[in-house]
């Protein structure tokens, strides 16, 4: 039998050896954290171990109090004799994959990754490992992402389209992650852009721990409207079609996900548009990750890893399930 490195069981991805889980959905003792959203970053842990860029969005989330140790990517920490390092998933800023040794075995577990580089967070690094835990939010052949500055430009149009018609141009987008990428790639020349407050506070946290972003600005109660009439205004999921969106009218909606991929997705009847945009690997950017890190052994988790599975071990390469409680992307499908 193979010595697992990692394992899964009530709490999370578990390190036996090293004493440390990653990414746990129950409170545990010792947590390497791949990046800040909400269902890989839970509150309740006593430790935290993650990169320097998920700090200010951990204190957000999970209170100022957290013991949080970071790490630049490439650093070394030893745990219990392991030698464990961060390194860049490029999902969103502060993403990393876990790289751990032990025995002369290395394992990576990927987080959530994407291959296009977002030109914010640092491009993703395939890791030489032994094994390997990927992610498959987005793992079936349906899923090809058209290059991003092709969205980019589609957003840059949409927004002058609404502004001939003197409206003001809502997009909705998860707050960590892809509200910067948008904010980091959208043509500013337009016009001002704003945001939700949800979206505002994970910016000006970025902005304060000296991360170069792009000005925007806060899409506040005591702004008059006719401020709005031209703009665009970058607001989570939660925010469409809730009170809050009054002080835009006349508007455009439009939701930037990956979902937005798939026709006749309920949430593209929410909004006037869908733009095809996500953090996460695509098909083909799976598969590329599984080939490049070299790994004679595959789990697939967090998406469609059934397909993912069945698709490998049809090419030959030693794949396996690992079931855990993800479902997914949580910030980027809540209830729509
Ligand atoms: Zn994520
Ligand atoms: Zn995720």
């Amino acid at each position: 039998m193979k010595y697992d490195l990692i394992t899964v069981n009530e709490n999370g991805l578990y390190c036996p050896a090293g004493g440390f889980y990653i990414d746990p959905w129950r409170p545990v003792e010792r947590a390497v954290i791949t990046h800040a959203h909400s269902d890989h970053a839970r509150p309740g842990h006593s430790y935290y171990l993650a990169h320097n860029h998920c700090a200010p969005i951990l204190r957000l989330r999970l209170g100022q109090d957290i013991n949080l140790e970071t790490m630049e990517y490439g650093e070394t920490r030893a745990m219990n004799g392991l030698r464990v390092s961060l390194h860049p998933a490029g999902h969103v800023l502060g993403s990393a994959q876990v790289r751990i040794e032990h025995g002369g075995k290395v394992w990576v577990v990927s987080g959530d990754y994407k291959l296009e580089n977002d030109r914010l967070t640092p491009a993703f690094e395939p890791i030489h490992c032994h094994t390997f835990i990927t992610e498959s939010t987005f793992g079936l052949p349906v899923y090809k992402w058209r290059p991003q500055d092709e969205i980019f430009e589609q957003v840059n149009q949409w927004w002058a389209e609404n502004q001939g018609k003197n409206k003001a141009s809502i997009l909705i987008a998860y707050a960590l992650g892809k509200a910067q990428r948008l904010v980091e790639n959208l043509d500013h020349s337009l016009g001002d852009i704003y945001a939700h407050g949800a979206v505002f506070n994970v910016h000006t946290k970025f902005r304060e721990a000296g991360i170069t972003l792009p000005e925007i600005k806060y899409a506040g109660p005591d702004m008059p409207k006719s401020a709005f009439m031209r703009s665009l205004i970058i607001a989570p999921p939660s925010a469409l079609n809730t009170p809050w969106m009054r002080r835009f009218e006349p508007y455009s909606t439009a939701i930037a996900s990956g979902c937005m991929a798939i026709r006749g997705n309920k949430r593209r009847k929410a909004v006037d548009r869908g733009f095809a945009l996500s953090d996460h690997a695509d098909w083909q950017g799976l598969n590329e990750a599984i080939n490049a890190c070299g790994a004679e052994r595959v789990f697939v988790t967090h998406g469609y890893q059934d397909v993912m599975v069945k698709w490998l071990g049809e090419k030959g390469k030693e794949a396996h399930e690992l079931k855990t409680e993800f479902v997914g992307e949580s910030e980027e499908f809540d209830g729509l």
